[in-house]
């Protein structure tokens, strides 16, 4: 209630140290549904999450050509920022946001005008595509013309390998570096500001035990439970796209 909401504003006015931890629920405002959410991907057809692991995606070729069918029609080409990506560009203005950790792959918080030095992509990126075999990455572009021309499973251009997109998929560890820097955030930061996540896929989850060890204090700011709810010093359930701006709105630069 506004009680919690006084309380999250007084949090994050006397922070100096922000860190802001995103899920797919800040991005379902700009049309890209998220996984868990009442109108989440899994939500509506269980059998999709096939598509997220790695060992279906290697050892069968009709996931391969569902998941190639699903990323040209991925609304993520076509998505805008929405306010709750638009606040939080709002609050490095505070000068007080170390960073954004995001398990999103849509880049709208780059695209929104966050400083992209500051935004931790931990389970990677849709504009890119990555072979399974050599590594080689490159743009998303070029595997899906060839796929808009009819090539079901495009393969690696260097040496035909198994091309996917270059996120993380069940099964698949995240880049160490790319983790290493997140938990570094997590455990410098004052204050930890979750948007949007069930917090259940980890380590990503993780973060936010090692940031409350760490002794920072943990704003939640989700449509639904999370497991973390109970070590937040507030939790906030509204839509993010009227969240955010309402809380970010009050921090003053120091
Ligand atoms: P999730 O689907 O598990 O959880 C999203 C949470 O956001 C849900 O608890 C839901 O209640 C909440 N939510 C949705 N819309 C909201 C809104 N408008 N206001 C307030 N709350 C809202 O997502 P997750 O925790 O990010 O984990 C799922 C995985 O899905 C991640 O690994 C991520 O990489 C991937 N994913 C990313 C995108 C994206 O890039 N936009 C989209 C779908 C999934």
């Amino acid at each position: 209630g506004a009680e919690e909401f006084q309380q999250a504003r007084r949090l994050l006015a006397g922070a100096c140290r922000i860190v802001v931890m995103t899920g797919a629920g800040v991005s379902t405002e700009s049309g890209i549904p998220d996984f868990r959410g009442p109108n989440g991907v899994w939500t509506r057809d269980p059998g999709a999450e096939r598509r997220f692991d790695i060992h279906a995606y290697l050892n069968e070729r009709q996931v391969r050509e569902q998941s190639w069918r699903a990323r040209v029609d991925h609304p993520g080409w076509q998505a805008e920022p929405n306010p709750a990506h638009t606040a939080l560009v709002d609050l490095e203005r505070s000068g007080k946001l170390s960073s954004i950790i995001t398990q999103n792959i849509d880049g709208l918080h780059q695209k929104a005008g966050s400083d992209p030095a500051r935004v931790i992509e931990l389970h990677g990126t849709m504009f890119e595509t990555v072979c399974l075999n050599c590594s080689d990455r490159r743009d998303m572009r070029h595997a899906l013309d060839q796929v808009r021309a009819g090539e079901t499973d495009p393969p690696c251009e260097l040496c035909g390998g198994i091309l996917k997109s270059a996120t993380i998929s069940f099964g698949q560890s995240l880049d160490p570096r790319v983790l290493d820097k997140a938990r570094v955030e997590a455990v410098f930061c004052d204050l930890l500001l979750v948007a949007g996540s069930s917090l259940t896929v980890h380590p990503a989850a993780g973060l936010v035990g090692l940031a409350v060890s760490s002794g920072a204090s943990v704003v939640v700011c989700n449509g639904s439970e999370t497991p973390y709810d109970d070590a937040a010093a507030a939790v906030l359930r509204g839509p993010l796209g009227e969240v955010l701006p309402d809380l970010v709105g009050g921090v003053r630069p120091d």
